[in-house]
């Protein structure tokens, strides 16, 4: 693209910004921590989801310090429901070291914040870009998918090596002079204009430079390889009820849905049925023997690139001391307590039952020995 056009394309973006950008909490702030908290949330969630999160997480945690000194429970039940959690567990990770390292404040170039965990070349540029006016350019889906139509680009974008190719012609078509409002307004044309499907060609501010539009090939673009079905796993959970109390376990601090709390249990092997699966899980997991009682539901969940399919069984302790074997922790909690630990999705999608069942208290007297 000639640099005239650049310039003529930058000009019409940024007119359209700002007359139709959306105001949101974030674009009231030049503040770097509330601009790094809300491009983490938005990294791999709608804007919608994020508003309410947003207002609750930065109340609660309204700058580095706070997040640095608060308790990793607390930050991960206020991320309850948003989903990869790594993020969460990386702010708070990063956040103790800008307030022990950087004096609670986020530093303003490249490869000091690439080195926080959590953050890389997304929020790096964003966070620097909009807070900072510093020139990077910010490359997410939205920004792909608005580059792939304007200029025709047939790199697959959902391809890992794709980003390295967006990223050179967003650089070359980034405002220096105001990179921060041009990152927001790609990402804003993605967003509400130049949407997945149907985009809105005839209200779009750039349409007289996209090579999509004026070939009519927008359906066309962007170019993605066919991804593998995401498999399926069987997985079977315990209620494990003993004197009224019942039993949760805490995932380790790292990896998927890390650190957050669960009812024990795990997949059933081939040839297994749930309910032998659920005796074994919690055997091997917890050293605990249970009996098997009531199958109180089952309930289906997907996560990004898997889906579980989970029989909830109603269960008594019967022996056994906990020897924990791949948890990292556990309660015996009474019900009412349930809403003080964070959960998984999947999760979520029978506490609910529990709750208006409020499970009896069952017949064994002592809590097991810790
Ligand atoms: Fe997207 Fe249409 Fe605008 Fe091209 S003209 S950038 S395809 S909305």
């Amino acid at each position: 693209m000639a640099s005239t056009t650049r310039k003529a394309l930058r000009k019409s973006l940024a007119r359209w910004f700002s007359r139709s950008r959306r105001e949101l909490p974030w674009r009231q702030t030049r503040d770097p921590y509330r601009i790094w908290v809300s491009e983490v949330m938005l990294q791999q969630t709608q804007v919608q989801t994020v508003l309410p999160y947003y207002s609750k997480f930065t109340k609660r945690f309204p700058n580095v310090e706070s997040l640095s000194e608060a308790s990793l429970d607390s930050i991960l039940k206020s991320w309850e429901g948003l989903g990869y959690y790594a993020r969460a567990r990386n702010l708070h990770r990063a956040a103790k070291i800008v307030s022990s390292e950087m004096d609670g404040n986020l530093p303003d170039n490249y490869e000091a914040l690439r080195a926080l965990p959590g953050v890389g070349d997304y929020i790096a540029s964003a966070v620097l870009s909009v807070a900072f006016d510093r020139a990077y350019a910010v490359v997410d889906g939205n920004v792909k998918r608005v580059l792939a139509r304007l200029l025709t680009i047939d790199e697959p974008v959902n391809k890992s090596s794709s980003s390295k190719v967006f990223k050179a012609v967003a650089e070359q078509l980034l405002d220096g002079e105001s990179p921060g409002d041009f990152n927001q307004a790609m990402m804003e044309l993605g967003a509400i204009v130049c949407r997945s499907s149907k985009p809105n060609c005839a209200a779009c501010p750039v349409n007289k430079f996209c090579k999509a539009f004026e070939t009519g090939m927008q359906d066309a673009f962007p170019v993605r390889i066919r991804k593998r079905p995401v498999p399926t796993y069987h997985i079977a959970v315990g209620v494990v009820r003993r004197s009224g109390r019942i039993l949760i376990t805490r995932r380790k601090p790292t990896g998927f849905l890390g650190g957050l709390w669960e009812f024990p249990g795990g997949k059933v092997k081939p040839g297994e049925s749930p309910e032998e699966a659920c005796k074994r899980e919690i055997k091997e997991e917890m050293n605990l023997s249970i009996d098997v009682g009531k199958h109180l539901t089952k309930v289906k969940h997907a996560y990004s690139h898997f889906k579980v399919s989970i029989d909830v069984f109603d269960c008594r302790y019967r022996a056994g001391s906990v020897r924990l074997n791949g948890p990292e922790d556990y309660r015996w909690i009474v019900l009412e307590e349930i809403d003080d630990y964070a959960f998984p999705g999947a999760n979520h999608k029978f506490i609910p039952l529990l709750k208006e069942k409020k499970l009896s208290p069952s017949s064994n007297k002592e809590l097991p020995k810790a």
